[in-house]
């Protein structure tokens, strides 16, 4: 048999894990490409923990240049365009012809959406974060609003969980008394596919440490500078720094194209991630795996990472003529409380009539847990 070439745009969680996974399934014959625009990616993951000073922005990235080693050619270029019809990936780097494409390009941020925004912090990309980092460390007193633009966004926990390592930082420097947190949603409450029961304890935990929660809340506008943020049910804060979670888009590569579905995202089959090209996937933030209740599975590297590998797997198994697998939808997402604890939020999220998810109680040795995670994607091992 002819060689195939199997190519990856992106290497984030998704196009990482699915390049390693068809790798290691196939002969030698076979080429795996994986092309990034960046060869550094970053644990945004981390960036709860990067902004109070518990993480250095080293150990919360990888070079995609280590995976040569890994017999994956590894192309730094920007992907201009997709030819399905000639099946060529246009590069700034050349054309790459695929037999199989994956498309794990992520979600980009529309922050213009938001107006005033740039007056505002986030923790959204490493370069925000660092910022918003150097901003809390010179902080003594006033007011912080965290707020969401729109859902979906990456990572559910991450606006409560930055919520609540704000609070056991300024605690820790002894100025919690002077300083109001507050964090705006506009979901119905804290997190709502993680269940009722979740939602509560995220809730009796967000007062118990003071923080404010306004729910049904999206943040609109910054306005006065950066000095007050506008609600979409009429609200508004006086703030000293408005951190926003910016609009979610899919990414500009696919963005009008065919592949996308009416929500916005790159339409797939739930099991397989096959788009409606012939040969071509899409996996992680970029697509939409609807579950139950008809939204998508949450935009989280652990999803990305696991649709990489089922889909690495099954483009193996095409070529290799073994019996391929589904995506089995199963997942977790961790909720630090503290420094010193974390949550996860777990289960089956693809389960008929509604998502089957839990959340563990925060102890230290789940926050063991969210470190072994960070260790692991460090060595690509997710
Ligand atoms: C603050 C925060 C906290 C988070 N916490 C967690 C967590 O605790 N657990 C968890 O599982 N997830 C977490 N996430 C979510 C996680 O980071 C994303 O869901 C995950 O990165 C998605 O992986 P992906 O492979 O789909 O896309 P990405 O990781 O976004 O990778 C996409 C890649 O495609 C490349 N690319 C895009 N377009 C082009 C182009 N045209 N040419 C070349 N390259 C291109 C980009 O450079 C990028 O490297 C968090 C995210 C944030 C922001």
């Amino acid at each position: 048999m002819a060689g195939k070439n199997v190519v990856v745009i992106g290497g984030g969680f998704g196009g990482a894990a699915v390049a390693i996974k068809a790798r290691a399934l196939l002969a030698g014959e076979h080429s795996v490409t994986l092309v990034d625009r960046n060869r550094k990616t970053f644990l945004c993951g981390m960036n709860p923990l990067l902004i109070v000073g518990q993480r250095e922005v080293e150990r919360c990235s990888r070079s995609l240049g280590v995976l040569v080693n890994r017999g994956i050619n590894f192309v730094q270029a920007e992907v201009s365009g997709i030819d399905y019809a000639g099946r060529i990936v246009n590069t700034s780097g050349g054309a790459l012809e695929y037999d199989y494409l994956v498309i794990a390009a992520g979600a980009e941020y529309d922050w213009d959406r938001v107006p005033g925004s740039a007056a505002a912090y986030s923790f959204y990309n490493i370069d925000t974060a660092r910022r918003l980092r150097r901003r809390l460390s010179r902080m003594k007193r006033g007011r912080i609003a965290i707020g969401v633009a729109s859902v979906p966004y990456k990572c559910p926990p991450a606006p409560y969980e930055t919520a609540m390592m704000m609070d056991w930082w300024f605690r820790e420097r002894g100025i919690r008394a002077d300083i109001e947190i507050e964090v705006a949603t506009p979901e119905p409450g804290p997190m709502p596919v993680a269940g009722p029961e979740a939602m509560a304890v995220i809730r009796r935990a967000l007062d118990r440490k003071g923080i404010e929660l306004k729910t049904e809340a999206p943040v609109t506008e910054v306005a006065a500078d950066g000095r007050v943020v506008q609600y979409g049910n009429g609200d508004s804060s006086d703030v000293d720094v408005a951190v926003t979670i910016p609009h979610h888009v899919v990414a500009e590569l696919v963005r009008g194209s065919s592949l996308v579905g009416e929500s916005g995202w790159v339409k797939v089959d739930p099991k397989t991630l096959e788009t409606a090209e012939a040969g071509v996937y899409a996996i992680g933030d970029v697509n939409a795996v609807p579950m139950a209740n008809g939204r998508g599975v949450p935009k989280a590297g652990v999803f990305a990472s696991a649709e990489g590998e089922t889909v690495g797997h099954n483009i193996a198994a095409a070529i290799n003529g073994t019996e391929a697998m589904d995506f089995p939808g199963e997942g977790y997402c961790f909720i630090g409380f503290s420094a010193d604890v974390s949550a996860s939020v777990t289960g089956h999220f693809t389960a008929e009539g509604k998502p089957d998810v839990r959340m563990t109680p925060p102890s230290a040795r789940g926050m063991r847990a969210k470190e072994r995670f960070e260790s692991d994607w460090k060595r690509f091992r997710i």
